[in-house]
């Protein structure tokens, strides 16, 4: 099914009532997908959306609207991007400045890492991590606590050193840890609830090489012993699932190697599981050819870390997402508490990953203070299903204390992922003080931050 098949199909689109919005906005958009997010599931009701171009078009849009949220590359698969009148797109902010000297990279905050990547690696330089995509925006990314995997690799806005950003008032403000000192942490992972960020500093490191392996069927009982040393075992590192037969479908495992080093030749064995002989897709059924290359062949990081590649569509393409994250000390519990729910989640599951993420200090990220794990599911685009299963997921993984990922489905009560958030009253407070209009609030954050 292509996407214009999947939106029909999924029922997401009123085209009537999409076409009428977008005749009021001012893109001159003729392309029904502009008005969804990437995977079709969710429909916007901002009733505009605007592409300024400059800085000073970004502030007259902000002070002519009550209610504005900036749109980054669509990818979030809920309400979190949406708002009640008018979007705006940062993706005429497309500069990229590196300073060697701070081994920083400024981006503007239309550029996305697949843009990003290119220029830093031609240059010399690299990002820590990246996504299982390489097509979504850094300061959409950075915003939503996206990561990667890598038990000693934050997730991507662990690398946010400072940001420019218009607020509800129309000043231009820099964030950083010079301007702001500790409640620059609470500003990172802001859901898109302070501002209009307008360019994104990032942290850059030395580029570096990469192979990545693959290994097929893992028994999950090697994890009760050895899920430290599996996801130890490279530099980032992914298990994929079906949930059937106790077992992992597939480790993928990414590994730094020196420069010009040879294809590394993968043992047969790692811990029971056999090494893939041809490049696979996680998803048992579709073609390898959009996945970064694999079987121990070195190549630059930005072609190694993230699943897929950018010039194809990446994961299934017509899907829904979920995560949640508990912590890593608790991986093996979480799993098999959620594998007693195998044969309802099985038949609307394309696959389920999971990955590690270091603990940080930014106040809204799933990973603040607890080194976690990720069980991450790619749904069929069955909403009606998965709604049904996603309460139950929930409860099972209760008891380790679940964060759901801010930018996929979920059915969590407001108040049990408020609880998780230790500095949640700090950020409602820098909400008031940044936005106290509400210019930046949305359904997503009068629910899960304010409800
Ligand atoms: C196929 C697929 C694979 C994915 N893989 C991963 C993965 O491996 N790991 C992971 O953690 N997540 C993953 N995601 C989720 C994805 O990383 C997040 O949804 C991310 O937020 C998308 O970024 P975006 O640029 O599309 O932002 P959007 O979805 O457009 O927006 C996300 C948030 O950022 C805010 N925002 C965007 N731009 C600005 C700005 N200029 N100023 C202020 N706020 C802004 C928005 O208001 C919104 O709150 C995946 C999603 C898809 C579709």
């Amino acid at each position: 099914m292509d996407k214009r098949e999947f939106l029909k199909a999924s029922g997401a689109v009123v085209a009537g009532t999409l076409l009428t919005k977008i005749s009021r906005g001012q893109t001159g958009a003729s392309d029904v997908e502009k008005r969804t997010n990437w995977a079709g599931n969710y429909t916007y009701r901002a009733e505009r959306l605007d592409v300024p171009p400059k800085v000073d078009e970004v502030k007259k849009e902000i002070l002519a609207h009550a209610r504005v949220k900036a749109l980054g590359a669509r990818h979030s698969f809920n309400s979190i991007a949406d708002s009640k009148e008018e979007q705006i797109s940062l993706k005429k902010f497309d500069g990229m400045e590196l300073d060697e000297k701070s081994s920083t990279v400024t981006v503007g905050a239309g550029v996305t890492y697949g843009q990003l990547a290119p220029y830093l690696d031609g240059r010399g330089f690299a990002v820590h991590n990246m996504a299982s995509l390489p097509h979504i925006s850094v300061v959409g990314a950075c915003a939503t606590g996206t990561h990667g995997s890598g038990n000693f690799n934050g997730n991507l806005s662990t690398a946010v050193r400072a940001m420019e950003m218009v607020t509800a008032n129309g000043e231009v403000m820099t964030l950083s840890r010079e301007t702001l000192a500790e409640s620059f942490a609470g500003t990172v992972v802001g859901l898109g609830a302070l501002g209009v960020i307008t360019k994104i500093t990032l942290a850059v490191e030395p580029a570096f090489q990469m192979t990545q392996l693959v290994y097929e069927d893992l028994s999950f009982s090697q994890l009760e012993k050895n899920l430290e040393e599996i996801f130890a075992s490279g530099y980032s590192v992914s298990l994929f699932t079906d949930w059937q037969k106790h077992r992992a479908t597939q480790v993928w495992i990414k590994q730094k190697i020196v420069p010009g080093a040879d294809a590394v030749v993968a043992p047969n064995e790692f811990y029971g599981a056999t090494a893939a002989k041809r490049k696979m897709h996680p998803i048992a059924d579709h073609s390898a050819e959009s996945c970064t290359e694999q079987m121990g062949i070195p190549g630059p990081w930005y072609e190694r870390l993230p699943h897929f590649k950018m010039n194809f569509t990446p994961s299934s393409g017509a899907e829904l997402q979920t995560e949640y994250f508990v912590p890593l000390a608790k991986g093996y519990e979480a799993i098999l508490a959620v594998e007693e729910l195998r044969d309802q989640i099985t038949p609307h599951l394309f696959i389920t990953e999971f990955r590690t993420i270091a603990a940080d200090t930014l106040w809204m990220s799933p990973a603040y203070q607890q080194d976690s794990m990720a069980i991450h599911f790619t749904w069929k685009p069955e909403w009606e299903a998965v709604r049904k299963v996603l309460p139950q997921i929930e409860e099972k993984l209760a008891p380790f204390g679940v964060r759901p990922h801010w930018a996929k489905l979920f059915t969590l009560k407001p108040s049990a992922v408020q609880g998780q958030y230790a500095r949640l009253k700090d950020f409602r407070a820098m909400l008031g003080t940044y936005d106290p209009k509400g210019r930046f609030r949305n359904e997503f954050l009068d629910t899960n931050i304010f409800g």
